[in-house]
């Protein structure tokens, strides 16, 4: 099966900070979950991207959270720049990829302002957590892609399973 996945979560130094979020290097999964992943890299067909990166934004970059989580969108960094269009056009390049390469699944990291697909931030800068998705993981639902983020390697093993 193919599936996206966020790049910094493989291991990229993607981040605002320069830094990733490598799965098989995070102390806090247990060996089981980091060997249930490999064997998800080795078995399908893996694409990694970094929504703000193919928006745009360098690495390092200011973080940013999603201070208005409805239509019209707006996304600011912490230094109060304007960031939408980055935001709009990493989306949007995750959207084609998924739609020319047929990708019905994707892994993107938690409570990311691109690829949170369940909580992110609430926009205050305050480390306040909110339901909600960040923009890339709403638009792939959106459109039919399944979200799943990095603590939920066992559904993504499982519907990788049941939908082959
Ligand atoms: Fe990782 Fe997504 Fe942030 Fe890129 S935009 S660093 S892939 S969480």
């Amino acid at each position: 099966m193919k599936i996206l996945i966020s790049s910094c979560l493989l291991g990229e130094d993607v981040r605002y900070d320069g830094n990733n979020s490598s799965i098989a290097f995070t102390p806090s999964f247990t060996f089981s979950i980091k060997e249930l992943f490999m064997d998800i890299l080795c078995e399908n067909e893996i694409y990694s991207f970094c929504p703000e990166v193919a928006g745009g934004l360098p690495i390092p970059r200011t973080p940013s959270e999603i201070v208005k989580n409805d239509k019209p969108f707006i996304i600011k960094n912490e230094k109060g720049d304007d960031v939408t269009i980055n935001f709009l056009l990493g989306a949007k390049k995750a959207l084609d990829i998924c739609i020319e390469e047929n990708i019905k699944v994707a892994l993107l990291k938690s409570k990311s302002p691109s690829c949170g697909n369940k909580q992110i931030y609430d926009g205050t800068f305050t480390s306040k957590l909110i339901e909600g998705q960040g923009l890339t993981a709403r638009l792939l639902e959106e459109n039919g892609v399944k979200v799943f983020n990095e603590n939920e390697i066992k559904d993504l093993d499982k519907f990788i399973k049941t939908n082959k």
